[in-house]
């Protein structure tokens, strides 16, 4: 296979000196072993250089990638390589579904969690809270089980990679369910943010997209399971004539199907359908998270510097995500909204965008996306995780050389 060179976004050239694809579990820890730095690679599809290493990158995608249902159980294991868009089809055959998805399936499932991915809904947290055990193989080659329920499990899945290279995992299955998507148009910006949680409480999940431009929010997507009814118009906003992007006005191909129609659950939770992102990308993203009670006042700070922000915005996307109690999430102890800048595909363009936004942020002391771009320096999120110390002490029993240890883990986990 040939040598992995850059991020999906080809933002950033991995300075990676050797890659590396065992076929073998025996092969992977061999390889950790033999090697002093080193980094895995999920689907590359983080925006930063969290991925990045002067030594050499791991992939799994050589592995056997099972799925392994446990119907008593209410589970599936997985190979560590797997991806959402290679499971949901198997789970779905088996009347079997994952909670919630994000907006595309291609990540692989390790990387996901590994960076606290979120998907949308009042009562969903980000998609780490799926994750039952997991399968790590640490510094010394060995492979470390951890479950949901003992001391180091609530520090361990979402790690950044920093524990070592995770090979398998176990997720809570739900029965399958259906989804019906409606997209509304137009939504008066001040009845948005004065009936923020009304609004975002009237789907299983539920995004607006913007471009915080005139005095209306763009999109409302509801994703509505069976027993919620579709509103006939939503807090001034009319239903779209037909399929809608994201991105205002754009050809809808691609997306999963509006309308109301009733699809399976990874048909309609994801915006893009199985298939349909190109494999090199075509945008950069940032997204901070901040304290769902401060999301009206956080809006019109947002709205406030759109004349900053337009030269770099592509859409942006809001949602909002249950709080959970893993160390290193976004959304840990506490109930949050994602404001989410899909941005083109130009670092001097969106830099300014980035630091304008973060200071508008910042009296909401935003936690930037683990896997996407920000500018705000260690100092600023080091504060915002109360659990910081509890996980490098973690990751030096696990690690104690810094094997897995990187330039971006140095900066914004280790303080180095
Ligand atoms: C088009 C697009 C849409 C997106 N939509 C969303 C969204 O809806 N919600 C959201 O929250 N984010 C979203 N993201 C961000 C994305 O979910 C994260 O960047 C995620 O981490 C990507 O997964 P990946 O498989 O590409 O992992 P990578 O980017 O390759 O890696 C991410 C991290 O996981 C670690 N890792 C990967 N595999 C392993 C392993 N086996 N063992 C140990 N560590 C491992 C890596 O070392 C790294 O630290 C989006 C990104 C793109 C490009």
């Amino acid at each position: 296979m040939h040598k992995i060179t850059h991020n999906w976004s080809e933002q950033f050239a991995f300075g990676a000196l050797s890659s590396h694809f065992p076929a073998d579990i025996p092969a992977l820890q061999e390889l950790v072993r033999q090697t002093p730095k080193l980094r895995v690679a999920g689907a590359r599809h983080s925006f930063n250089d969290i991925v990045d290493t002067p030594g050499a990158i791991l992939s799994l995608r050589g592995l056997e990638r099972r799925i392994r249902i446990d119907a008593a159980a209410r589970t599936v294991t997985v190979d560590g390589g797997t991806t959402y868009a290679e499971l949901c089809p198997v789970l779905d055959a088996a009347g079997w579904a994952l909670f919630n998805l994000p907006s595309i399936p291609d990540f692989t499932i390790v990387g996901a969690v590994s960076t606290a991915t979120h998907g949308s809904g009042d009562g969903n947290r980000n998609l780490a809270s799926s994750v039952a055990a997991l399968d790590i193989v640490t510094a010394t080659g060995d492979i470390v089980q951890l479950r949901r329920g003992e001391p180091d499990f609530d520090g361990a899945v979402v790690s950044l990679g920093a524990l070592g290279v995770v090979v398998s995992l176990t997720l809570d299955l739900v029965p399958r369910f259906d989804i019906r998507q409606s997209v509304y148009h137009k939504l008066p910006f001040d009845d948005v943010v004065g009936n923020f949680d009304a609004v975002m409480g009237s789907a299983y999940s539920l995004s607006l997209f913007t471009h915080w431009n005139g005095d209306l929010v763009d999109q409302a997507w509801l994703k509505q399971r069976e027993g919620e009814t579709a509103p006939p118009t939503l807090f001034g906003g009319q239903p779209a004539p037909g399929e809608s992007s994201p991105v205002w006005g754009k050809d809808p191909a691609g997306t999963t199907a509006q309308q109301g129609v009733a699809g399976t659950w990874y048909d309609r939770l994801p915006h893009a359908r199985i298939g349909a992102i190109p494999a090199i990308g075509y945008e950069y993203q940032a997204e901070y998270f901040v304290a769902r009670a401060d999301a009206p006042a956080a809006m019109r700070a947002i709205k406030a510097i759109e004349a900053a922000l337009h030269p770099a915005l592509v859409v942006s996307e809001i949602r909002t995500i249950k709080g959970d109690e893993f160390w290193l999430s976004t959304n840990h102890g506490a109930d949050s909204v994602g404001f989410h800048f899909s941005l083109v595909r130009d670092w001097a363009v969106v830099r300014p965008a980035l630091l304008a936004l973060e200071a508008a942020l910042a009296p909401f002391k935003p936690r930037p996306h683990w896997g996407k771009l920000y500018v705000l320096p260690p100092s600023a999120v080091m504060p915002l995780y109360p659990r910081l110390e509890a996980f490098r002490a973690l990751a030096a029993r696990h690690d104690p050389a810094g094997k897995f240890r990187n330039t971006y883990l140095d900066r914004f986990i280790f303080g180095a």
